[in-house]
């Protein structure tokens, strides 16, 4: 077992670890490129041979699904229902919102042709489902006695986009899409911000992504909506991410589909809809979020492995020393009650070396490394090393698996507390154009500025800077100040970015 990269004490140093991920391009350098190095290496994603759709590797989808849990879970909890929809949508359904018709066509794949012939009427794959569920729910709403009904749906939905990334922007992905119909406006709109702060939860407590929430400015409105919330974050490489949305709909898909009830007054009236949509995407963000030049940083709530154990030995009676220890260690792990449960990998393959195995946990981001070797077996200790921050810790053996948990629940809060303040730092409050494009040129992030709410004046910054409005902060504090561009009135600071 013994390599040129370990050193006296059979262990490999930092350093050593990091040659064997020098295949990554630093972040500093290409962040692209330092992105798509990280999903491809640490295998979370591969292309596939249609361009634009992506596959999802072992390791990616333990991810995912550790991210869909805690958001179904969420989902739930607020009185939603899961259920299916299909994936083909009649043309003529889709064309009965004329905005959302608008909106998505450019994007829609049809299909024309099955069975051997053409379709007397061309299928939509879905790209999102208000209007196939708007036409199947108008029979299930009869009465306010019906409301609200409160439908998600897993499932994957195709949007063809010219250029794509991994996880951030493909023609097909998996997403949840939730739908609600409500009685009254007000009961709609709570449901939209509810939603907004399921996702805001998610973001912040299960990836440790902080995120600022407000509403989208009309240019940037989902398409058939009255009103978008969105929540966005901030990236490493000081660009925002729109992380999810939460629309309100007003009675636009159910007057265009003709749904109906009899309200408590006897009057029949449309009910308002919401709609929330949350994707792999935010498998992207992730990434970018935590990431540095060794790969990923995974928050505990959603990695795959909390700790990875590397065995260290070099003679037989070393190894089966080491074994007995780790096996201890595992039985202790796996003994642990409900609610304290640690997801703990043995990394004990013969053929790579304690270094190699270093980089390839550090490359996926796993939260904690425990080294044992011989000399921790004798002292009755182990070495924990974080990924984050590479800090090691002598434990011993007797405490390790008991305070595993703790340990990971600091990581988790550490994790948001770095990213919190990395924004904090990468936010900036200007008052004037010239500074404006100044600070997004020289320094990118978040720039709270005035805006007059003029579509033209909003067209002319991101026409001139690549910088759009990402929100309008909800509860945004009231501060008088002039438009950027043209000098008019503006009441609150509004934030703007370059985006994904
Ligand atoms: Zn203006």
């Amino acid at each position: 077992m013994t390599k040129a990269d370990e050193n006296e004490q059979g262990k490999p140093t930092g350093q050593d670890a990091r040659r064997f991920v020098t295949t990554i391009t630093r972040q500093s350098e290409d962040f692209p490129a330092w992105y798509t190095d990280v999903v491809r290496k640490a295998e979370l994603a591969d292309y596939s041979p249609v361009r634009g759709s992506m596959v999802i590797r072992p390791y990616g989808y333990a991810l995912w699904e550790l991210l869909r849990d805690g958001l179904d879970g969420m989902i739930k909890e607020t009185g939603h229902s899961n259920v299916y929809f299909p994936l083909f949508i009649p043309k003529s359904l889709l064309d009965k919102e004329a905005e959302h018709v608008e909106g998505f066509n450019p994007q829609v794949a049809w299909v024309t042709h099955a069975g051997g012939k053409k379709l007397d009427e061309p299928l939509a794959i879905r790209p999102t489902s208000e209007a196939i569920i708007a036409a199947t729910v108008k029979d299930w709403i009869q009465s306010y006695r019906d409301l609200p009904l409160l439908l998600n749906l897993w499932n994957n939905v195709v949007r063809w986009e010219l250029r794509t990334r991994l996880f951030l922007r493909t023609a097909e992905f998996l997403w949840q899409e939730g739908h609600t119909f409500h009685a009254t406006e007000q009961e709609a709109r709570e449901e939209t911000a509810r939603m907004l702060w399921v996702y805001r939860r998610l973001s912040e407590e299960w990836l440790a992504i902080p995120v600022l929430e407000g509403r989208k400015t009309p240019g940037e409105r989902f398409p058939g909506a009255v009103d978008t919330l969105a929540i966005e974050a901030l990236m490493r490489d000081r660009k925002a991410l729109q992380a999810g949305t939460s629309h309100y709909l007003g009675d636009n898909f159910t007057r265009a589909e003709g749904i109906e009830f009899l309200d408590r007054d006897n009057v029949r009236k449309h009910p308002h809809g919401t709609s929330w949509g949350l994707s792999t995407r935010m498998v992207g963000a992730t990434v970018m979020a935590h990431g540095d030049d060794d790969g990923l940083i995974l928050p505990p709530r959603v990695a795959p492995y909390h700790a990875v154990v590397v065995p260290i030995w070099r003679r037989a009676e070393e190894r089966s020393a080491v074994e007995g220890v780790i096996e201890q260690l595992r039985g202790l792990v796996s003994d642990a009650p409900e609610g304290r449960s640690v997801r703990l990998h043995v990394d004990g393959r013969d053929d790579v070396t304690p270094g190699a195995k270093f980089a390839h946990w550090e490359l996926r981001g796993v939260p904690f490394r425990i080294e044992i070797g011989p000399r921790d077996v004798a002292a009755g200790q182990a070495v924990v090393v974080r990924r984050v921050d590479r800090a090691k810790e002598v434990v011993p053996l007797a405490e390790l698996a008991a305070s595993l948990p703790e340990r990971l629940a600091r990581y988790q809060d550490e994790l948001y507390q770095r990213a919190l303040a990395f924004r904090d730092d990468n936010t900036h409050r200007v008052d004037d154009y010239a500074t404006f494009k100044a600070t997004l040129e020289e320094r990118g992030g978040f720039l709270l500025a005035h805006w007059c709410e003029s579509e033209a004046c909003e067209r002319q910054i991101s026409q001139e800077t690549g910088a759009t409005i990402r929100v309008v902060p909800l509860d945004g504090e009231r501060e008088e100040g002039r438009c950027l561009i043209d000098g008019g009135a503006s009441h609150q600071r509004v934030v703007f970015a370059r985006a994904y």
